[in-house]
């Protein structure tokens, strides 16, 4: 038997012992006030285990125990070749547990076990190996002053910084955050969603056996408005490193504004636009990445392209080319390594997906390929492929980020009008146009307010690249080296020569 097979998983899933405890200081603890929440397999709607549920004590005690190391300096003045060194050894002992973590993010999301194990952890894993490899690469600058004054100009780690990250894509996400916010020399606090903490509790001990100092990474699982609030509005936190939902972010920022006005970075909600152009070079090409745009990860993807936009002329061929590649995510057990869609997060994330889907409805969208006629669906998170057209850009269906499955279609004619409807929103993550002509994908793209503009693919990139958002989709950028912008302060020493 090997990974390739359904019983593989399961035989793993049942010998299985997952961590349950806050990781503070190097040791795994029980929450201070002993409490747990129940972390579910939304799968089976199973308690996988009891989680220790982090407060704001445990949150001080991590803030506490971050501190002390980053004032002693055994990792925040490490030279930078010991820093790489210990999380090259983070990311290959990451890399021995690959299989573990891809099991505890499918079991905790419901993901596809396929999806966990080809992009999700290796993901995780190149990211903390790519900011090991370039933090021994980076030199400060000499400021052009004149004869009698030197000015030097170095990058120095902010301090103590607080990672908030979300459901979707647990460890992933987390990583962005710990890869270059640990190789610069922050101490990071961590708290997980509450939905979805198992990979980053698991990291605690990889992090110990591969030599990060105690206290240079702390994690604490529990509740936003309670661990999460705790971190944010701490006096003692330097940074705030956030991906999640665009409402949660502006309250990090008030949080920030009530206590020590520390950084706040916030990678926020989206609500891409996906423009297909009556000249694009491959319709089938195109409907195939608009549907992966939308449906992969059961379309909890914050840069989905969730608005497709495509040209009145080619509309009918269209939707039948992507009716054909919708077809392939037919929602199954995540566990099987056959499947392509999982479950959603839960129940209740399922119940409100469904929600705008009779709310477009009655707006007046119409139903083109209805996902809640799988057997299971609407129910356990199981929710198929779903396509509205005649959508308008006022209905919620093209405003709200839904965060499943549910594909907004809209007609358009020529390129000012395609232009005007992507724009016509307040988020500004990512946006695609499919054509041939070049000129024309040079105009949109320059006009396009969106972080990342895609021309014939959709979703492409990797760490070399910047991902963030225009407008209410956030500020700041994770991945490549714009990302250590955010986790490091510019000091001047200015000596003079006189
Ligand atoms: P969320 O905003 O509800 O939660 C994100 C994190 O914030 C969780 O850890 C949560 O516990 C915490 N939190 C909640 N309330 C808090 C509070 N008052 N104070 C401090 N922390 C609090 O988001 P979610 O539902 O977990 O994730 C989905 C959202 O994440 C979507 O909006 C999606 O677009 C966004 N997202 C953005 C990106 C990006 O890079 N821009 C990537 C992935 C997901």
């Amino acid at each position: 038997m090997d990974f390739h097979q359904l019983e593989y998983w399961q035989q793993r899933a049942q010998a299985l012992k997952i961590e349950n405890r806050l990781f503070i200081n190097g040791r795994y603890l029980p929450a201070a006030e002993g409490e747990t929440f129940s972390v579910q397999n939304p799968a089976t709607v199973e308690e996988l285990v009891p989680m220790a549920r982090g407060s704001h004590i445990d949150i001080d005690l991590a803030v506490k125990a971050a501190r002390e190391v980053f004032e002693r300096g055994n990792w925040s003045q490490a030279s930078p070749s010991k820093r790489k060194a210990t999380l090259f050894k983070l990311a290959s002992l990451m890399e021995e547990h690959s299989e573990q973590l891809a099991l505890l993010e499918t079991l905790d999301t419901g993901k596809p076990i396929r999806h966990s194990l080809r992009d999700d952890i290796p993901g995780a894993i190149r990211c903390i190996r790519w900011y090991a490899e370039a933090i021994d690469k980076i030199y400060g600058e000499i400021a052009p002053t004149g004869h009698d004054a030197l000015a030097l100009i170095q990058r120095e780690p902010i301090g103590v910084v607080g990672a908030i990250v979300p459901w979707n894509f647990p460890l992933l996400l987390a990583c962005w955050k710990l890869g270059p916010a640990l190789a610069a020399g922050n101490s990071v606090v961590l708290k997980p969603s509450e939905k979805s903490p198992l990979t980053a509790v698991y990291l605690g001990a990889l992090a110990q056996q591969a030599g990060l100092p105690d206290g240079v990474l702390n994690i604490i699982p529990g509740f936003g408005h309670d661990a999460g609030k705790a971190l944010a509005l701490h006096d003692d936190v330097d940074a705030l490193a956030f991906t999640g939902s665009t409402q949660v972010a502006k309250q990090l920022m008030m949080y920030a504004g009530e206590s020590n006005m520390k950084r706040v970075w916030l990678e926020a909600g989206g609500k891409s636009a996906n423009i297909i152009f009556a000249d694009c070079p491959d319709l089938d090409k195109a409907a195939q990445g608009a549907a992966a745009g939308i449906f992969y990860n059961q379309g909890q993807v914050c840069i989905a392209g969730t608005r497709l936009l495509v040209e009145e002329s080619i509309q009918q061929a269209f939707l039948q080319a992507l009716r054909k590649h919708a077809a392939d995510f037919v929602p199954g057990n995540p566990l099987d390594p056959q499947t392509l869609m999982g479950t959603l997060i839960d129940q209740q994330h399922c119940e409100k997906v469904t929600s705008y889907i009779e709310q477009g409805l009655s707006q007046g969208a119409s139903l083109f390929l209805d996902g809640r006629t799988h057997p299971q669906g609407g129910h356990h998170g199981y929710l198929g492929p779903t396509i509205l057209t005649q959508v308008d850009n006022a209905m919620s269906l093209a405003r709200d980020e839904i965060f499943g499955p549910v594909l907004a279609v809209t007609t358009f004619n020529g390129e000012q009008q395609a232009l005007a409807l992507a724009n016509d929103s307040e988020y500004g993550l990512g946006a695609a146009v499919w054509t041939r002509d070049l000129s024309r994908a040079h105009r949109m793209a320059r006009q396009l307010k969106a972080g990342t503009v895609f021309v014939n693919n959709y979703n492409d990139g990797d760490m070399t690249v910047p991902f963030g958002g225009y407008k209410q989709s956030g500020n700041g950028r994770d991945k490549s080296l714009h990302a250590l912008d955010k986790f490091t302060e510019l000091k001047t020493t200015w000596i003079s020569l006189e």
